[in-house]
C-alpha cells in the first residue's frame, strides 16, 4: 500500500499517514457526490470493497436510525467509516493468516506459549487499529456460577470495586489452555480455542468504541482518532451508559422463556437482547468479518 497515493489504509498508523488519507477522503467529499464517491472507492479498491463498504453503509444507516440516531441519505462520515473499517478488517486478516495461523496455534503445548502468543498477537494488531496502551489479562472465570466458557471482556475504566485497571482486555484461560480437560458441558478444541483470536479483536473493537467516543467527547481532534462518524459515537455513548451485561438487571419482562439468564447472574435479557445493542453488533460485526447485521 502505497502512503498517500489513495485511500488505501495507512502504511502504519502514524499521524502523518493517517492525516494523508483523511486529507484524500476529505478531497472526494468536496469533489464528488456520494454515489461518485462510492464509485471511486470501487475503482480504487475493487468491487469486493464497494460491495463490503456500500452494504455496510447501508445497513449501518438504517440500524442508526432504528435506535433513534438519525442519519440522512448522504452521511459522508459514515462512508469514511466503512471504508476504514473494511480496511482494518483486511490488514486483520491478512496478519493473522501470514503470522499467526491454526497450524502455530496448534502447535503450542502449554497455556503460558499460548498466552504469549495472544499477547504477539494483540502487539500486531493493535497499530493496525492505532491503538495503544491496552493490557491483555487472564481472568478466572467461576464454572461453579457457569462461566467457565465465557471467553472475554473489556473494561476501559479503572474499577475501583473489582480492582481492574483501566484499557484491558481479558482473556479466559480455560478457553485457551491445551492441557484443559473442560467441563462437562464442554471442552476446548485446538480449533474451538483458536477463536480466542477473534474474541481479542472482538475486545479490541470495544477499547476502539471507547477511544472514538472519548475523543469525540472531548472534541480533540487527535490526528490519529478513530476514523468514526459523530452518529455513530453518539449511538455507542448513549449503549455505553445503558449497556446490557451479565451482571445488571435491565428488562423485567419475564414471560419471555427466551430470557437469557446466566446461571447464578441476575442478567434477565433474551440473547439477541443483549447481542443488538450497537456496541455489540459494531464489535460482532468487525471481528467475525460479518457484514454488521442483527440477530
Ligand atoms: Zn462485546
Amino acid at each position: 500500500m502505497i502512503a498517500g497515493a489513495s485511500t488505501g489504509l495507512p502504511d502504519s498508523y502514524d499521524s502523518q499517514s493517517l492525516a494523508a488519507w483523511r486529507l484524500r477522503m476529505q478531497e472526494l467529499r468536496e469533489r464528488l457526490p456520494f454515489d461518485q464517491a462510492l464509485d471511486e472507492i470501487r475503482v480504487e479498491h475493487g468491487d469486493e470493497a464497494y460491495e463490503w463498504v456500500k452494504e455496510s453503509y447501508d445497513i449501518a444507516r438504517e440500524m442508526l436510525n432504528a435506535w433513534g440516531f438519525p442519519v440522512g441519505d448522504y452521511d459522508f462520515d459514515l462512508l469514511s467509516e466503512k471504508l476504514h473499517d473494511y480496511q482494518m478488517i483486511q490488514e486483520i486478516k491478512r496478519v493473522t493468516e501470514e503470522q499467526f495461523p491454526l497450524s502455530d496455534w496448534e502447535a503450542l503445548t502449554t497455556l503460558e506459549e499460548r498466552q504469549i502468543f495472544l499477547q504477539e498477537y494483540m502487539d500486531a494488531i493493535l497499530p493496525i487499529m492505532g491503538l495503544e496502551n491496552i493490557g491483555l489479562r487472564p481472568i478466572s472465570f467461576d464454572p461453579t456460577i457457569g462461566q467457565a466458557n465465557w471467553n472475554g471482556f473489556y473494561n476501559h475504566s479503572f474499577n475501583h470495586e473489582l480492582g481492574i485497571p483501566a484499557r484491558t482486555t481479558w482473556i479466559n484461560p480455560t478457553t485457551i489452555d491445551p492441557n484443559n480437560e473442560g467441563w462437562w458441558f464442554w471442552q476446548p478444541s485446538p480449533t474451538d480455542s483458536y477463536k480466542s483470536l477473534q474474541t481479542l479483536v472482538h475486545e479490541l473493537r470495544h477499547a476502539y468504541q471507547n477511544v472514538a467516543v472519548d475523543n469525540i467527547r472531548a472534541m480533540e481532534n487527535a490526528p490519529n482518532a478513530p476514523v468514526v462518524a459523530s452518529v455513530t459515537a453518539d449511538a455507542w455513548d448513549h449503549n455505553r451508559i445503558n449497556h446490557l451485561d451479565t451482571q445488571t438487571d435491565r428488562t423485567t419482562d419475564e414471560s419471555d422463556t427466551e430470557r437469557y439468564q446466566e446461571p447464578g447472574q441476575t442478567g434477565n435479557y433474551t440473547y439477541p437482547e443483549y447481542r443488538n445493542q450497537p456496541l455489540e453488533v459494531d464489535a460482532n460485526g468487525f471481528a467475525k468479518n460479518e457484514v454488521w447485521n442483527k440477530v
